[in-house]
């Protein structure tokens, strides 16, 4: 009569209740014929992950490396997006289109080579964006804070004859040189230190605009002094010949720091918020000079409809600037008052620039915000970042040949956001766990802390998400809304980045060199040797 297969759990009460009384195993007898099933599963099949298994494997046996040279680079950065970010942003991808989501791949997933990149920097166990794109963008790792200087800079060193002493040579600066195109694309500012690495050689990644250089100890000042190092934003425009002709596109935010405070005694007003003003102390319209000095084919563009509108085929040298700070988030950008573009149609216009050049490109695409939404300690944020950075780089997967073009996806670091608990298969990823209940059949219910208190899947090992004394009950509580923040165990204002590995995808000429555990900075190598330089 019970011939059937029972599942082991089912059996347990039967073995605690042997030696009591028989009641409880009255209770057994009595359970229905019909065997309960599982509450939460998967949609796969035996035959599925068989079939999926076998076609890895053929897939693999099929895949030769291509020695070939690149023609065109593309080196994505999502910047702060560990290996938990990229997990979490599958899953929550999977359950945004109706699936349990685990199963799910994002675009770059799909790419044949993968390998672990150490991120610790000259002097950093635990690195900041500036020391990590420097040995992206160069090969050489470096210190805190700087930007494509070598390791041996003096901190705070203002002399712009010993930054330039110290100066790292970027790849952006090697593909201008050989005659191919160049561009950068952020939704941080377009000075904030990932894409700042890659144009400019200083010893200090805060000083964006030069009001932000310092007062020297000895009471000289560095801004506006003889001999001062140039800011950020200078550096973006009086780049080398060969930079200035090569940088076709420029998009991303970061107004401010390329307009005047004031100019001949009129305040340099913003033209998206009439409260804003320009940040820069030497009264240099910055914007105004791109125009003047990238030639007849240069334009600007600060909202969407204008970039919307933009003639690709006259246009030579595209400068973008859609927000004073940092672009919007993704998940906010639709509220934008002007409309600013998605970093996935920021590429794709990058893409349409840059490829009416024969000679070939060199593009830069940061997701510069997953970054500053795990910070504020705000995972939800940071996933819609992190999908939406997908779309970019599938955008480029789809639009370029693999043959001729090398495509490298990486983050600068890692956070220290985690997924925890036993949640099960499909649960909401920005939910309460739920584990798989114990008895197939049995209702799902949140799992419990010590203190019989529920919890989230995500957190952070420190950050504002911190509740102070004692855990919240968050029951009642809408953990999947946009603003909710993860739990944190140490008090931070700002969370803060992790220290382990970050993942690196590859796909095209010379993906195959990018293998096994790997120092951050011998992707520049990587780079450098698929474009023959
Ligand atoms: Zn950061």
């Amino acid at each position: 009569m019970f011939s059937r297969r029972r599942p082991s759990f089912a059996n347990r009460p039967i073995a605690a209740c042997s030696a009591m009384a028989v009641v409880c195993c009255s209770v057994w007898w009595a359970a229905p014929l019909q065997a309960a099933q599982p509450v939460v599963k998967g949609p796969e099949s035996v035959a599925d992950w068989d079939r999926a298994g076998q076609g890895f494997i053929e897939a693999g046996k099929r895949l030769s490396p291509n020695a070939a040279r690149a023609k065109n680079v593309i080196l994505f950065v999502g910047d702060g997006m560990g290996i938990s970010t990229v997990t979490a942003a599958r899953i929550l991808e999977g359950q945004l289109a109706g699936r349990p989501g685990e199963e799910n791949r994002l675009s770059f997933e799909n790419m044949p080579y993968v390998a672990l990149s150490k991120t610790y920097s000259w002097d950093q166990q635990t690195s900041d964006s500036a020391p990590t794109m420097t040995a992206m963008a160069t090969g050489h790792k470096a210190r805190e804070g700087m930007l494509s200087v070598d390791h041996l800079t003096p901190r705070g060193e203002c002399s712009a004859s010993v930054n330039r002493d110290h100066a790292l040579k970027t790849i952006l600066e090697y593909a201008a040189e050989s005659g191919k195109s160049t561009g950068i694309v952020t939704t941080a500012r377009l000075t904030h230190a990932t894409p700042a690495a890659l144009y400019a050689h200083i010893a200090f990644r805060d000083w964006e605009a030069d009001s932000n250089l310092p007062e020297l100890s000895n009471g000289e000042p560095c801004r506006g002094a003889e001999g001062s190092v140039k800011d950020i934003a200078r550096q973006l425009i009086e780049v080398s010949p060969a930079v200035r002709l090569s940088l076709k596109v420029a998009l991303g935010g970061g107004r401010m720091n390329f307009m005047p405070a004031s100019r001949d005694g009129v305040d340099g007003v913003d033209d998206e918020y009439p409260k804003g003003k320009g940040r820069r102390a030497d009264g240099r319209d910055l914007i105004a000079e791109w125009l003047t000095t990238r030639g007849a084919g240069a334009a600007y563009v600060w909202n969407r409809q204008q970039f919307e509108a933009l003639d690709t085929a006259r246009t030579t040298h595209l400068l973008g600037l859609f927000e004073p700070s940092h672009m919007q988030y993704e998940a906010d950008r639709a509220k934008d008052g002007a409309g600013e573009p998605s970093l996935s149609e920021m590429t794709a216009k990058s893409l349409q620039l840059l490829q009416k050049d024969r000679k070939g490109y060199f593009l830069h695409v940061e997701a510069g915000r997953i970054d500053h939404a795990h910070h504020a300690g705000n995972a939800k944020r940071a996933l819609i970042e992190t999908i939406e950075f997908a779309r970019a780089v599938r955008y480029a997967m789809d639009h370029t040949d693999p043959k001729d073009t090398l495509i490298i996806v990486t983050a600068d670091h890692s956070h220290t956001f985690t997924i925890a608990g036993y949640p099960s298969r499909g649960n909401d990823i920005l939910g309460l766990v739920r584990e798989v209940p114990a008895t197939d059949g049995a209702p799902l219910a949140p799992s419990k802390d010590a203190n019989g208190l529920p919890f989230t899947t995500l957190g952070y090992a420190n950050g504002p998400g911190h509740r102070g004394a004692g855990r919240p009950d968050l029951t009642r509580v809408d953990t999947a809304g946009l603003d909710f923040l993860q739990e944190a165990a140490v008090p931070l204002g700002s969370e803060t980045h992790g220290g382990e590995d970050v993942a690196i995808y590859a796909r095209g000429p010379r993906a195959h060199l990018v293998r096994g555990s790997m120092e951050q900075n011998w992707i520049f190598h990587v780079m450098r040797d698929a474009f023959g330089f």
